[in-house]
């Protein structure tokens, strides 16, 4: 570690030239044998113009890749069951919506027969909804 060192002409005009290049002050250090600190000090003492280095190029405006999100377009989704609603599935007013199958599972499903004019259901699930009232263990 010697405390100080040699500003001659020639270190002093590599300084400046790597300077100007854009180098980074450690690596201009490196090339001259002296240390960071000096580098920086002396350039510092010479009034060189600050350079934007070409290698750290600090503030980049991040990508533009904002993904849209999807919109589905939905029917009217009060119609719909939530868990259909979910699923994205588009129905009509004119589709059985009697549910068939667990509504937990993936294979569940609304019927889809046509509905009986001013019921949500088919005919034959009209039947299921307004009479089986209560007996379920009846097929
Ligand atoms: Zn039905």
């Amino acid at each position: 570690m010697s405390g100080s060192i040699q500003w001659d002409e020639k270190r002093l005009e590599k300084l400046k030239k790597l300077w100007e290049m854009g180098l980074p002050i450690s690596q201009i250090g490196e090339k001259l044998g002296v240390s960071r600190n000096a580098i920086a000090g002396k350039v510092h003492r010479m009034g060189l113009p600050k350079r934007q280095s070409p290698i750290a190029g600090g503030g980049k405006s991040g990508g533009a890749s904002s993904r849209k999100a999807k919109t589905t377009p939905m029917l009217s989704r009060a119609d719909l069951p939530l868990k259909l609603a979910l699923r994205n599935i588009t129905w009509s007013r004119s589709k059985c919506s009697w549910p068939i199958g667990d509504p937990q599972s993936t294979d569940f499903h609304f019927c889809g027969d046509d509905v009986v004019t001013g019921k949500p259901y088919c005919n034959s699930h009209c039947f299921d909804a307004y009479t089986t009232n209560r007996e379920s263990g009846n097929s």
